[in-house]
């Protein structure tokens, strides 16, 4: 365990949408274009990693983690 580098935080994990991977400070995690346009649902928790279930509608799409609730492409595009 020696290569690793420093402490370990407890500051809040945060995973990538599209590809489930742990983000890391300082590491560029890429996103996919479509994605990064809002066009592409993501696929997994921001929060946990967990795989949600993703429904596309007209208007856009919602998806849901069953531990931090529903997600919704509405609600991303009115920032
Ligand atoms: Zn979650």
């Amino acid at each position: 365990m020696s290569d690793s580098a420093g402490t370990v935080s407890d500051m809040q994990e945060r995973y990538n949408p599209f590809t489930g991977k742990r983000i890391v400070d300082g590491l560029d995690d890429p996103v996919p274009a479509a994605a990064a346009l809002g066009l592409e649902p993501p696929r997994y928790c921001e929060q946990c990693g967990r795989r949600m279930i993703v429904q596309v509608s007209p208007d856009g799409w919602w998806a849901e983690c069953s531990r931090h609730g529903v997600l919704e492409s509405a609600h991303l595009e009115r920032r």
